[in-house]
Order: structure tokens, then C-alpha cells, then sequence
């Protein structure tokens, strides 16, 4: 009888892994094509600026509809994307479609619109990047302000005087780089030390746990003396709460990114929130 439960059980496990493998295997197949069939799309969340009220910006965050999986979230294929190499290209089409949307809403709502785009690492290793933001952000008539790249630590692994040019370069031009999801990594406050960013942005999971834990608040609010200190600015990611907006307002952070402002936009639906 045990025998036969651990054969089932064996059995089940590899039934299990095969479907993973097989998922991973077809979500590959199918990213190949997903460019060519116009596949991605993006949406856009509104950033608030807690200074004046007003909306800064927006960070624009990719989405996948393929007619055989259906809805992949990010969190599942920008993994496989990395690994395949196709971030590069996709990340080329979030870079043009996110500054083409810039462009509009710098001269139809504010001429300080922030874009704010995510990079892989992987992107960040192709020698063309910067070259390729310079021409799309002249092409779009962009300072180089109206453009914030998010990083996560993984960029900042590896060659470090490499990506110390690049960070200067960048901010020669004007472009804001900031540290997202901060606090769950590593090494976050060594790289703070390291590197010269704009801004960073305190991981969702913080605001999560803002009424469980006491410790939530505590951390949020000395990682914004903190930055201040260093010069640098704080955007407060995954606000869902009123009691958590006023917190950030009272310990003086800069900036707040939240389901309690708004979900990830389609650009027809952000337009008619900026007008709201
Ligand atoms: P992220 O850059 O940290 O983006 C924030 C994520 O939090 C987004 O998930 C957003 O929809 C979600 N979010 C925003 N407000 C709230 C809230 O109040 N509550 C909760 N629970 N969630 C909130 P999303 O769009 O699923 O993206 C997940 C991750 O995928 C992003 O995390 C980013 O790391 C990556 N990603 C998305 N778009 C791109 C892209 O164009 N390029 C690259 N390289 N990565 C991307
Ligand atoms: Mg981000
Ligand atoms: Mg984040
Ligand atoms: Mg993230």
C-alpha cells in the first residue's frame, strides 16, 4: 500500500513538473512572435506628488495578451524574457511607446511629466542602450528630465566601473534613475552609497504590512530621513490606504504610487484621469 502512495506520489511530482516545463516552454514559443503580432501594450500608473497634489508622472508597466495563453502577468514573463534575451527588444518598444506617450502629456497636461520606465539588467548590459534613449528622446522632442529609468539591484551586479559611466552618463543628460523596490534586496543601502540615484522607491511590501507590523512604519519612515539625507527623493510604491497616504505625507515623503490613487491605466483611461 505505501509503496503504491509513493509511486502516486512520484508520479504526481513529475506530472506537476511537466506542466510547469510546459508552460515555461510555451510562453517562450509564444514571446518570439508576441513584437510581430503586436501582442504588448502598456499601462500607465499615475504617480502623485505629495507637495502639491498634483500628478508628476506615471510609470508605465508592460502587459501580454496572447490569443493562446490569454493574460500573462509581468511577474511571470519578464523572467523568461530576460533569459531569453527578448527583454531587449521588448524593452525598445516600452522605451518608444512609454516617451511617444510623454510626449503628448507634456503638452497637454504639464511640461515637467515624468515617464518612469523599468530595466532589466539585461538591457542595461547592451552597449547601444544609452546611445538608443538619447536618439529616442530627441526623436520624441524630450528632455532627458521627463524620462526616469527604475533599476533593481540586479543591474548594479557585476562590472561596477561600467555601470558607474552609465549612471553618469545618464544624469549628464538630464535622465533620473531610481532604485525600485527598495529594501528587499541585498545590499540596497551599500548601492545608495555607491551610486548617484534621483530617487528610490520603497518596495510595496512595506505598505503591506503598514498595520500589521509596527516595524512597517518605522522602516518607512527612516528610510525617507535616510534619503533625504543623501539627497535623494522618495516615492512610495503599493499605497492602498488612506491611513498610509497620510502617514507619508506627515513624514515628508516626496511622491506616493498606489491602488488608493489608481490602478495601471490604458492611456485612453489615464488621459481622462489627468483631466479628472
Ligand atoms: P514594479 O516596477 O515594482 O511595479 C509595481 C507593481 O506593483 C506593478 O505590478 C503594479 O501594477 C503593482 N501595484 C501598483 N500599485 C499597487 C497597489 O496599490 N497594490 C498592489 N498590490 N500592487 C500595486 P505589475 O504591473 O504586475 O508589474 C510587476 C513587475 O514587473 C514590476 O514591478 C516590474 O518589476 C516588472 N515590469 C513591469 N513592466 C516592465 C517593463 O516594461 N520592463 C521590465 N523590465 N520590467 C517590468
Ligand atoms: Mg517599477
Ligand atoms: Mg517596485
Ligand atoms: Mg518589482
Amino acid at each position: 500500500h505505501s509503496k503504491n502512495q509513493g509511486r502516486n506520489a512520484y508520479h504526481f511530482f513529475t506530472e506537476d513538473m511537466n506542466a510547469g516545463v510546459q508552460r515555461r516552454l510555451q510562453i517562450e514559443e509564444q514571446m518570439h512572435s508576441a513584437l510581430g503580432r503586436n501582442e504588448f501594450s502598456l499601462r500607465y500608473q499615475p504617480v502623485l506628488d505629495l507637495k502639491n497634489n498634483r500628478i508628476a508622472g506615471a510609470e508605465a508597466l508592460l502587459r501580454w495578451h496572447n490569443p493562446v495563453l490569454g493574460n500573462i502577468s509581468p511577474e511571470e514573463f519578464i523572467p523568461i524574457a530576460e533569459q531569453t534575451g527578448l527583454i531587449v527588444p521588448i524593452g525598445y518598444f516600452v522605451l518608444e511607446q512609454s516617451l511617444k506617450a510623454a510626449r503628448k502629456w507634456s503638452t497637454t497636461y504639464s511640461n515637467e511629466f515624468t515617464i518612469a520606465v523599468n530595466l532589466s539588467p539585461l538591457q542595461f548590459k547592451d552597449p547601444k542602450l544609452i546611445v538608443k534613449i538619447k536618439e529616442l528622446l530627441a526623436s520624441h522632442r524630450l528632455e532627458g528630465n521627463a524620462l526616469s529609468l527604475e533599476i533593481t539591484e540586479g543591474v548594479l551586479l557585476g562590472n561596477q566601473i561600467k555601470v558607474q559611466e552609465a549612471f553618469q552618463e545618464l544624469s549628464d543628460s538630464g535622465i533620473q534613475i531610481s532604485m525600485d523596490d527598495f529594501g528587499t534586496g541585498y545590499s540596497s543601502l551599500n548601492y545608495l552609497r555607491e551610486y548617484k540615484f534621483q530617487t528610490l522607491k520603497i518596495d510595496r511590501s512595506f505598505m503591506q504590512d503598514f498595520a500589521l507590523d509596527k516595524s512597517a512604519p518605522a522602516l518607512i519612515n527612516a528610510t525617507i530621513a535616510m534619503a533625504h539625507a543623501l539627497d535623494v527623493e522618495v516615492i512610495a510604491e503599493g499605497v492602498e490606504e488612506q491611513e498610509q497616504l497620510d502617514y507619508l505625507i506627515r513624514k515628508g515623503c516626496n511622491f506616493a504610487q498606489g491602488y488608493l490613487l489608481s490602478k495601471p491605466l490604458t492611456e485612453q483611461d489615464f488621459e481622462a484621469f489627468l483631466n479628472d
